[in-house]
């Protein structure tokens, strides 16, 4: 593997990137920056957001700004304002040790003025959307003919969102430049167009499959009525706890609506839209990055700049209309070598789109069964169980208070302990979802099973199974799937969806194959632990003992706070 220092880094650029804990570089920085260092051609690089893309341009461009010209020397276009400070920050921190460049973010939605200032104080690097560098051109607030190169940040985003009037404008205003990089996470026909009007035979560096799929990234989808979608979600939510994530929804409407609705359901939520003011959607966003906020739910234009690295989940409220937005929904997830879950909650027609998404980006998407209220309330369970587990105790501050803690809790046996210590939360969520009815759509999509029977995860011919080991007896996906196509012989199209969660997992499989693969698991001992496989369970029937075949949702939770 390269070093960052084989690269023709300079050092004060490589104590910057160390102390941000960069490592190794990534594929697209081993390819782009020697080359941006050298040369003077132009550069066109397929990087998907989240590849560490702009380090690979915004390292080779630092080292090759003159820090005595007082001029702008480069310029970084970017779909959006956030992605703007974004880069403008970046920047700033991997020249923390080495000169004092002058990097000034411009984009619309805030002051012209004080930006117009900035740059007449001897900007050298200016980052900007297209929209608000033309209005700056216009007013010929800054000189450009020092500019020797153009960055085109997220390309096919920014002509997307209709800025290629202003992209032409910038490049035909840009006269002197001597190269122009541009990055982009697809290649449609506008950007080749963009290419072959303004740049110069460029070097095409593409990290080829590596970049195209992001194999960290794991497509997940959910099929539902329209009208249960919003079920659908609170489910897959609730029974994810500790998920941390982004909700993509196609319109602002649908965004505060699904956020306002999340919030009133007792969720953390907010929403990150176009019709926020500046201020409020850097609150938002500040407190979606602290993790004060656990679920954002935001159209695909204002989420366009978030750079948070450890997104576990994005959410598709329905799929775009572009497979190419797809792919940058997704791209929230999985950064930085982290693994992440896309899930795509859709009705029946939107079957076939998900073929087109798999065909065109060579990943594959598994179908999954939406929780049951019965498989919510396992997850909640054990996931309070591994917390109390977990939890780290504060030995001298509890102590003087666990004589009392004793006697008030002396009469009980240690399984009551347990059982009522585990109600706590449980309890929450069995209320909530005692007459929750399955909402998955099976086969056709037109025979919809409610009845109590078809919450057994039964898809079909399929069979969900339990098993009592996971993540944390450090088995994945990928073995799993492997240990029942090559140790049990069962063809792939028989294995449905595998969730694993820390301490146990789910899977589904054809009932022909069932019975052999439960006895042959059932034969493996984990760190000394027999494995135990189950039918997953219907609702015990005490669970479903005032069942009026109420609708889900109907029924409203009474004191639910934070439901994860
Ligand atoms: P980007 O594609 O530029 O938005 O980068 C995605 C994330 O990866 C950001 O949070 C970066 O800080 C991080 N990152 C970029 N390059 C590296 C690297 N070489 N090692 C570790 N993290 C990185």
């Amino acid at each position: 593997m390269t070093a960052f220092k084989e690269l023709g880094l300079e050092e004060a650029l490589l104590q910057g990137i160390a102390a941000l804990g960069f490592e190794t570089p990534t594929p697209v920085q081993e390819l782009v920056i020697p080359t941006a260092l050298q040369t003077n051609e132009d550069l066109i690089a397929l990087a998907q957001t989240g590849t560490g893309k702009t380090a690979a341009f915004g390292l080779p461009l630092l080292q090759r700004i003159d820090p005595a010209e007082k001029n702008v020397q480069a310029l970084i276009l970017c779909p959006t304002r956030e992605l703007c400070v974004q880069v403008a920050k970046d920047l700033e921190s991997y020249s923390q040790y080495a000169h004092h460049y002058k990097v000034v973010a411009v984009y619309g939605g805030a002051s012209i003025e004080t930006q117009v200032r900035k740059i007449k104080a001897g900007a050298q690097i200016i980052v900007a959307t297209p929209g608000r560098l033309v209005d700056l051109l216009v007013r010929q607030v800054a000189r450009l003919d020092k500019v020797s190169r153009i960055v085109l940040d997220e390309a096919d985003e920014m002509l997307n969102m209709g800025f290629k009037d202003a992209v032409d404008m910038i490049l035909e205003a840009v006269e002197n430049r001597q190269s122009i990089w541009l990055f982009s996470a697809t290649m449609p026909r506008e950007v080749r167009a963009i290419a072959s009007t303004y740049m110069r035979n460029p070097l095409e560096l593409n990290v080829g499959q590596h970049n195209q799929i992001n194999a960290d990234i794991e497509h997940q989808y959910f099929v539902c009525h329209s009208a249960d979608r919003y079920a659908a979600l609170k489910r897959i939510v609730d029974a994810t706890p500790g998920i941390y994530g982004l909700v993509f929804c196609r319109t602002r409407s649908d965004t505060k609506e699904i956020a306002e609705q999340m919030i009133r359901d007792g969720y953390n939520a907010d929403a990150l839209h176009g019709d926020l003011v500046q201020s409020d959607r850097d609150r938002v966003m500040q407190r979606f990055r602290e993790r004060n906020l656990q679920l954002l739910i935001a159209t695909d234009v204002a989420a366009r700049g978030i750079d948070v690295s450890d997104i576990s989940h994005v959410i598709n409220y329905g799929l775009p209309d572009e497979i190419e937005v797809y792919t940058h929904r997704s791209g929230r997830t999985g950064r930085a070598g982290r693994k992440g879950i896309s899930i795509s909650i859709i009705t029946p027609k939107f079957e076939e789109k998900i073929r087109q998404i798999e065909r065109r980006t060579k990943s594959t998407f598994a179908k999954m069964t939406i929780p049951t209220g019965y498989e919510v309330c396992e997850s909640q369970l054990f996931h309070i169980i591994q917390n109390i587990h977990d939890q780290e105790v504060q030995h001298a501050e509890i102590e003087p208070f666990l004589p009392r803690v004793y006697e008030a809790l002396k009469d009980l046996s240690k399984e009551e302990l347990i059982k009522r210590f585990a109600s706590v939360e449980f309890n929450r969520f069995l209320s909530y979802y005692r007459n929750a009815p399955d909402i998955n759509l099976r086969g056709s999509g037109k025979d919809r099973k409610n009845s109590r029977n078809d919450q057994a995860g039964s898809n079909g011919s399929m069979q969900r199974l339990f098993v009592n080991i996971g993540l944390m007896d450090g088995i994945n996906k990928k073995d799993f799937l492997q240990l029942l196509i090559r140790e049990f012989r069962v063809p792939k199209p028989a294995i449905g969806g595998i969730d694993i969660k820390k301490s146990y997992m789910h899977f589904d499989i054809e009932h022909t194959f069932s019975r052999d693969v439960r006895r042959g698991l059932e034969e493996f001992d984990i760190n000394g632990r027999r494995v135990k496989v189950n039918e997953a369970k219907p609702m015990p029937e005490k669970f479903d003992k005032k069942a009026k075949d109420k609708k889900f949702g109907g029924k409203k939770a009474q004191g639910r706070k934070k439901a994860y």
